[in-house]
């Protein structure tokens, strides 16, 4: 199956860098966003953490400026749609959300789109179901090409066909990024549960008050040579999204230990959701790790 028309919905945080990666390796690009400033704004977030990155992103700013203008963003779900083979949605992480907006799409694309979530622990299999083409679904979860992680984590459902999980490796590389295949579906996929790990064990040490988080920050800086620690990297997906994210692991087990602390809910409640809204673990636009002498100033 050739793809060459792309539909993204929601462009937050992650759908916005989809979208733009997309465009630039020459594919249609469409979109549809409840909230038509969103790209705008998020396109002004994105310069802000390449400028807070050391790594390389995977596009330079000059090139994803001139991606974004590629982008056809649309009025409505309809429209941004109506010709797409691959639709991928990047809707906050909700199941309820996700399920209505699959079925929605499985009414208004044509037979034979392939749907895929971006979600970021949700497997397609409970999404397939509120469609009729459980087969043409998948998961395609990207990270922060922003931040040079082109690494993107793909797996089946159940009932998703060889040959469409082909397709969706397939179209991965095509835009530049690395497909992770997962061999049998698991919550997390592949190394979206190795980062959710890390997350959890921080999360329990800095509400526990074990530990100030600026300390597993710095010796993680120290130790894996990246410019921002776990806290850092929070604030830059959006303490609202991690939530929601370990709140689907914790539905999952009902397991105390994986409940997010509720010193995590506190900061969201009072509008401290990292670098989006300015204030999160750090404040931005100069956040605290971004100084010289912060490896040096732990107590
Ligand atoms: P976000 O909150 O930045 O963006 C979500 C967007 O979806 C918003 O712009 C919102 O207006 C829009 N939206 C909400 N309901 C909609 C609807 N019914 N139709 C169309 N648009 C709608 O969130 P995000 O960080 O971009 O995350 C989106 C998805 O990607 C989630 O599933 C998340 O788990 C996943 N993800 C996020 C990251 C990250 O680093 N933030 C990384 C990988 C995957």
């Amino acid at each position: 199956m050739k793809i060459k028309n792309v539909a993204v919905i929601g462009t937050g945080m992650l759908g916005t860098q989809i979208a733009i990666q997309a465009a630039c390796h020459h594919y249609n690009v469409t979109t549809f966003d409840i909230d038509s400033a969103s790209f705008g704004r998020v396109l002004e977030l994105l310069k802000i953490r390449m400028r807070n990155s050391s790594r390389k992103p995977t596009l330079p700013w000059p090139q994803m400026k001139r991606g974004a203008k590629m982008v056809q963003p649309c009025a409505t779900l309809k429209e941004a749609v109506a010709r797409a083979d691959l639709v991928i949605e990047a809707v906050p992480e909700n199941l309820v959300l996700k399920r209505k907006v699959f079925k929605q799409l499985d009414i208004l694309t044509p037979e034979k789109a392939i749907l895929a979530t971006n979600s970021s622990s949700i497997p397609v299999s409970r999404l397939e179901t509120a469609t009729h083409r459980p087969g043409r679904c998948l998961n395609i979860h990207f990270y922060g090409l922003d931040q040079g992680r082109n690494i993107v984590d793909v797996m089946g459902g159940i009932r998703t066909s060889p040959h469409i999980l082909k397709t969706g490796r397939d179209w991965v590389q095509s835009i530049g990024c690395i497909p992770l295949t997962v061999k049998k579906e698991i919550l997390g996929f592949c190394f979206n549960r190795v980062w959710r790990a890390i997350k959890r064990e921080v999360l329990y040490m800095w509400a526990g008050g074990y530990v100030d988080f600026k300390d597993i920050d710095r010796g993680w800086m120290n130790w894996a040579g990246m410019a921002m620690g776990p806290f850092g990297l929070m604030d830059n997906i959006g303490l609202d999204v991690v939530y929601d994210i370990e709140m689907v692991y914790y539905n999952e087990s009902k397991a105390r230990r994986d409940r997010p602390p509720q010193a995590l809910k506190a900061m969201i409640d009072r509008g401290n959701l990292g670098l989006k809204t300015g204030k999160g673990f750090y404040t931005y636009p100069n956040p605290e790790f971004r100084r010289p002498d912060f490896l040096m100033r732990g107590r």
